[in-house]
């Protein structure tokens, strides 16, 4: 009996359609796959079996009844704890939500309801998707399915660790300034930001909302292609939703086709810092993709190397605004009321219990950047260098269809490596964060294995606002080419749990 944990989404979606199994085995198959592995990888912080099961059984009646399926129905997913599930737990890591259950879904679940896709639970993450490794979560540490002692990335370390662990197909993350890709790369998975306003931020649990982006997780390129083009889409509830046609993002999965594409390699992202075999496995890719038949050149895009200091100026200033509905009158914890205190007291001594040391520092260096008499040299000069970085974008886009680098200039690191020096922490969005502050598409590929460690190594492509489709043609290209080198997919190597 072949094991249902290790299909691809669209061989699952297959088998459901066709009647070979039950939507109900698929999603009971994971549910044991759980039960059999997440003490050891803590990516789940709920699960909402009786839910999963109801859709899942939904989806058997339709079958039995003749109705059409669509091309995920069925399919298991495990969505960050970020997104508003209606009266399922939603903590964003944190300990001021505990309790609270929204009273609506996200845009983003809605469709994936609508889809038929089936919602096993929610994956753990760093408190408020603060953080790149998941220590940040209130809940405990995520460990990474290919060494339990490392982290899985983060925030979205949850997500990531669920499907590299085959606890889930597919999985939602979000994407602030790395969240998707980078957990992406350290697990051997693929992880994609869309395009800034192509999948709706309704419900989503705001961090930093002009960065913010729902985006897909999963084993295999089409997989992450048929996700993307199930929640992408414009939103009239998301003021910032594109209203234009999805990028045919799934056919160019399909075609995985590189031949005449422009690659440009970031000078400026590589060398110092870099770790060699991400580096040699990353030049490899390179090389790869020249062989099939992209034209590689090299590109200068300067003011990248600006992007760390002006994301963790105008992130943590728009959290210190977004966070402020957490006031313990509307949502989740209340601390000392005891009918004497006053509400500001009330207010004072909850965010003291409920927030976590990451969340107030990004607080309070937002509240001090925003302050008058700062804001022009910290907030307003950030927003300038977010420009500069939007203008080497358009400049190399010009010469270039995409752009590429490591996703994450190491490995995974080990859990407790780098918590006290949150600088170290910072870096590991050296590569991803341009393309939060520009808006543009970006995804991390699987390319291999680091000589030095023996773990994932990722490939991150960059494509134009709204040209998500070309993600998906070099990643596809990527993978085709690599299984028929290597002759399986990179996560067959992984241990076995
Ligand atoms: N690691 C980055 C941060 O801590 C990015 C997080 C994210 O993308 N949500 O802010």
């Amino acid at each position: 009996m072949t094991d249902l944990t290790k299909l691809t989404a669209a061989e699952t979606a297959r088998l459901i359609r066709d009647g070979e199994v039950s939507a109900v085995d698929v999603a009971q198959a994971h549910f044991d796959r759980i039960a059999k592995v997440d003490d050891r990888i803590h990516a789940f912080l709920h699960l909402d079996t009786e839910g999963a099961l109801g859709a899942a059984r939904r989806v058997d009646e339709k079958r039995a009844a003749g109705e059409e399926l669509g091309p995920l129905a069925g399919v298991p997913l495990a969505l960050k704890d970020v997104l508003a599930m209606k009266d399922v737990p939603t903590t964003c890591g944190s300990k001021i939500l505990e309790g609270w259950r929204p009273p609506y879904d996200a845009t983003v679940v809605q469709r994936l309801r609508d889809a038929d896709l089936v919602i096993l639970g929610k994956t753990n993450m760093d408190e408020f998707a603060m953080g790149s490794s998941t220590e940040n979560s209130a809940y405990g540490p995520t460990r990474n399915p290919w060494d339990t002692d490392r982290i899985p990335g983060g925030s979205g370390g949850g997500s990531a660790a669920s499907v590299a662990a085959y606890q889930a197909p597919l999985a939602i993350g979000t994407d602030t300034g790395g969240s998707i890709r980078q957990p992406a790369a350290v697990t051997g998975t693929v992880g994609v930001k869309p395009t800034y306003g192509g999948v709706s931020r309704y419900g989503l649990v705001a961090f930093s909302s002009s960065l913010d982006q729902v985006g897909p997780c999963a084993r295999t390129v089409l997989d992450a292609a048929l996700l993307h083009s199930v929640i992408a889409g414009h939103d009239p509830f998301d003021s910032t939703s594109i209203d234009q046609p999805v990028p045919p993002v799934v056919e160019a999965a399909r075609a995985a086709d590189v031949r005449g594409l422009r690659v440009g390699v970031v000078k400026e992202l590589g060398g110092e810092g870099f770790q060699p075999g991400v580096e040699q496995r990353f030049n490899e890719a390179v090389a790869l993709l020249t062989e099939l038949g992209a034209e590689v050149v090299e590109v200068s895009c300067p003011h990248f190397v600006y992007g760390l200091p002006a994301y963790y100026l105008i992130a943590p200033s728009e959290c210190s605004s977004n966070l402020a509905r957490f006031d313990a009158m509307r949502y989740g914890l209340r601390v000392g009321d005891d009918g004497i205190r006053s509400a500001e007291e009330v207010m004072s001594l909850t965010r003291e219990a409920g927030f976590g040391a990451e969340v107030k520092r990004r607080i309070m260096i937002g509240a001090y950047a925003l302050s008058s008499g700062y804001y022009e040299a910290y907030y307003g000069q950030a927003q300038k260098v977010r420009t500069l970085i939007t203008r080497d974008f358009a400049r190399a886009f010009e010469q270039v269809d995409v752009l590429v680098s490591p996703t994450t200039p190491t490995t995974a690191f080990r859990i407790g490596e780098r918590v006290d020096d949150p600088l170290a922490m910072y870096k590991a969005d050296l590569c991803t964060i341009p393309s939060n502050l520009a808006g543009n598409a970006s995804a991390s590929f699987p390319c291999g294995l680091s000589p030095d460690d023996g773990l994932p190594v990722g490939l991150h492509v960059m494509a134009p606002v709204m040209a998500d489709d070309r993600l998906y043609r070099v990643g596809a290209a990527l993978e085709a080419a690599s299984v028929q080198r290597w002759g399986h997919p990179l996560l067959e190597e992984a241990p076995e749990l």
